[in-house]
């Protein structure tokens, strides 16, 4: 787990987001651990609960489709008895891929909110933005940026350790 920052402010609002941030963070960090890219997710309610977590399980799962985001929308659906995911905010510490983007939409989720943008695969603002683009149907809120030097060096530290592991 990277040091987390002490709060930027005592915006009630801002102080959410850093709690569950602080959550998706600890998600990578097991991920991280067993040796998957290290990206979590949760996803809370309009009352602020926590109803979902995610960490990437690709490795683990033999699953391509088994990233952070996935896997906490799929428990979201099951714990909601619902695929509507209007009223929830999902947390994940990366921004989100294609795949994951186009997942958010069909979820018709309410908010998202990310760490770090992903200067590979962003398909929110970064590479692509699927979210304002022809082939969605849903406008989803969007704020980046929440922590965003813990989650960016966790996962530049996990990627510098494996070059490492491989090249020695
Ligand atoms: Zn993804």
């Amino acid at each position: 787990m990277p040091p987390i920052p002490s709060p930027l402010l005592d915006h009630p609002e801002y102080l959410e987001h850093y709690r569950w941030m602080t959550r998706a963070i600890a998600l990578a960090a097991a991920a991280g651990a067993a040796g998957e890219v290290p990206v979590g997710a949760v996803i809370v309610n309009a009352s602020g609960e926590l109803i979902a977590e995610g960490e990437n399980r690709r490795e683990r799962d033999h699953d391509p489709t088994a990233h952070a985001e996935i896997v906490a929308l799929r428990q979201a659906g099951r714990v909601l008895q619902t695929w509507h995911l209007e009223p929830c905010t999902l947390y994940v510490t990366l921004e989100p891929c294609p795949m994951c983007s186009g997942a958010l939409i069909q979820a018709r989720l309410g908010r998202l909110v990310y760490g770090t943008d992903d200067y590979k695969a962003g398909a929110i603002r970064t590479v692509a933005n699927l979210p304002d683009s022809a082939c969605s149907n849903h406008h989803l809120q969007v704020i980046g940026g929440i922590l965003e030097t813990p989650c960016r060096q966790q996962l530049q530290e996990w990627f510098s350790q494996r070059r490492a592991r491989k090249s020695s």
